[in-house]
């Protein structure tokens, strides 16, 4: 989200990832993570009018599971334009949910990460695991779809189903907390770094998908 200077991004420098100039390295380092965990993201697509009037542009949106990442440091503790996002993309169906995501689009807000409790080899100290919340509304849990093995974030409201493939996961997978530490946080590694589980065929997936009249086409 774009901030005054006021509000505590003091310090941040563009950088330069994947292609895409990010404001500050805590966001670089959360474009890595998603990376790592092959979650398909984009930075700042969007600027949203919320219903207060106010403009906000999320930093994250991550396209095939419907879910907005406002990415939070230690000294940026508010999050409102990322709670009125999410009262306004939440599913409101009134019986079963026809939402083009499970009950809806979901917002995350990533925390400063949980460090890690030993030193590993190619890895600075504090690169740990991933912290996160929600602004509002249910919890959020991080898991794999056992149909089409995706990583993702799912809420508590039922019905629990894959946010990418609509498969019910529901007794068929591990629903992870984020005190649980499932997920890494990629921090501070070096220029030309590929995240270990790309393949040369998802690169050349990835190409074919973003073509003009490829299929990411729901805007
Ligand atoms: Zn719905
Ligand atoms: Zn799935």
């Amino acid at each position: 989200m774009t901030e005054s200077p006021e509000e505590g991004r003091i310090g941040a420098v563009p950088t330069e990832y994947g292609g895409t100039t990010f404001r500050s390295r805590l966001e670089v380092d959360w474009a890595q993570t998603l990376d790592g965990a092959r979650i398909k993201w984009r930075y700042e697509p969007e600027t949203i009018t919320l219903p207060s009037g106010k403009v906000y542009i999320p930093d994250f949106w991550l396209p095939e599971i419907g879910v907005w990442l406002e990415v939070k440091g230690p000294n940026v503790p508010r999050i409102e334009k990322a709670a009125e996002l999410a009262r306004m993309r939440t599913c409101c169906c009134e019986r079963e949910c026809t939402c083009r995501w499970p009950v809806g689009e979901l917002v995350i807000a990533g925390r400063q990460s949980f460090p890690s409790d030993r030193q590993e080899p190619g890895r600075r100290p504090p690169a740990g695991y991933v912290a996160w919340d929600t602004p509002v509304g249910p919890s959020a849990y991080y898991m794999t779809c056992p149909s089409c093995d995706r990583a993702q974030w799912i809420t508590t409201k039922r019905p629990w189903r894959c946010r990418a493939c609509r498969a019910v996961v529901e007794g068929r997978t591990v629903l992870y907390r984020s005190a649980d530490r499932p997920l890494r946080f990629v921090e501070g590694l070096p220029t030309g770094w590929k995240p270990p589980h790309m393949s040369a065929t998802r690169d050349v997936e990835e190409d074919q998908e973003y073509a003009p009249g490829g299929s990411d086409n729901w805007g």
